[in-house]
């Protein structure tokens, strides 16, 4: 398997919020990233958002303009999976539904070469499954990026069950030259950051359906209190109400705890087209910005 250092070319499947933030990183450490999407809107939002985001980059001087210009050069968009066929490493960033990403990794395998990596940036879907899809297991890993991904230093690295030791090397060493910190998980439901986060947060909507305290009261006791820099009702709001409850929902399947359920208040907001931030209305009303 080639080395990371020697990685000159990525694919990343799926240019929504997370596949054009790792377009993003890819471009600016040197690497040349082929970004696919299904929606040749998406690819054109893509575009948009990481030559704004590098902008904002250039303007609080944390890279040069001719940095920006390059790492942007590096970057082109396509609908064709088969275009993948060169790449040495591929990051699948496409919607969060088993099915498809299922069938992503089984295309996939046909696609690219024998020895290429093929990493997921699911939240919460088992890297075992996905893995067992592809023609070699053993080169499946996860790869979970957080949002924004230019601007957060984690990637949670998570070996399936046949994940080896190579493809985690790699992996390891590609985070480091994405300039981010990697740290290791194994494959269960959530791994770590949504095991913890995702249950803190539907507490918090229990606390609101219980009548414990008001929104506003909620979020500041935990950034006054705990010092998180935003309360978990404005983080849902950020994160997406639908995807909070679709991570606590796989964590009650797969995990069969009661202390799992999903609070019936963020399962009515969700049924009612209240998702948060992208639909303009969760907990907070973002009307007008
Ligand atoms: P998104 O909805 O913003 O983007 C998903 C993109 O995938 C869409 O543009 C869609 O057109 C595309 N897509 C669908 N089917 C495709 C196909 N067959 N081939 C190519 N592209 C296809 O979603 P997102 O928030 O960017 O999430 C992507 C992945 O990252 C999910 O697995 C999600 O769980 C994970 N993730 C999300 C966050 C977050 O905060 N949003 C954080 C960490 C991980």
């Amino acid at each position: 398997m080639i080395r990371a250092d020697d990685v000159t070319r990525v694919g990343v499947v799926g240019a929504g919020t997370m596949g054009s933030g790792i377009a993003h990183v890819v471009g600016l450490a040197g690497i040349s990233c082929r970004l696919v999407d299904v929606d040749t809107e998406a690819l054109g939002r893509a575009r948009g958002s990481i030559e704004s985001n590098l902008t904002r980059q250039v303007r609080r001087e944390l890279i040069s303009p001719d940095e920006a210009e390059a790492a942007l050069g590096r970057i082109k968009t396509d609908w064709n999976l088969d275009t993948m066929g060169d790449a040495e490493v591929v990051v699948e960033a496409a919607s969060e539904r088993p099915a498809l990403k299922f069938e992503l990794f089984e295309q996939l395998s046909s696609i690219v070469a024998a020895d290429t990596l093929l990493a997921s940036n699911t939240s919460s879907i088992s890297i075992t499954e996905i893995a067992a899809r592809a023609a070699a297991p053993a080169r499946v890993i996860g790869m979970h990026f957080m949002n924004p991904v230019p601007v957060m230093r984690l990637v949670e690295v998570i070996r399936g069950l046949e994940t080896s030791d190579e493809a985690t090397t790699l992996t390891l060493g590609l985070c480091k030259r994405l300039a981010k910190t990697a740290v290791l998980a194994n494959d269960f439901p959530g791994f770590v950051a949504n095991r913890i986060l995702m249950p803190m947060i539907n507490e918090a909507v229990y606390c609101l359906m219980e009548g414990v305290a008001d929104i506003e009261a909620v979020d500041t006791v935990m950034k006054l209190g705990m010092n998180h820099p935003m309360g978990p009702l404005a983080l849902a709001d950020l994160i997406g109400l639908d995807t909070c409850l679709a991570i606590m929902r796989v964590l009650h399947a797969e995990l069969g705890d009661g202390k799992y359920r999903p609070c019936p208040l963020l399962a009515k907001y969700v049924a009612a087209g209240r998702l948060g931030r992208k639909t303009g209305r969760g907990f907070y009303d973002y009307a007008g910005g």
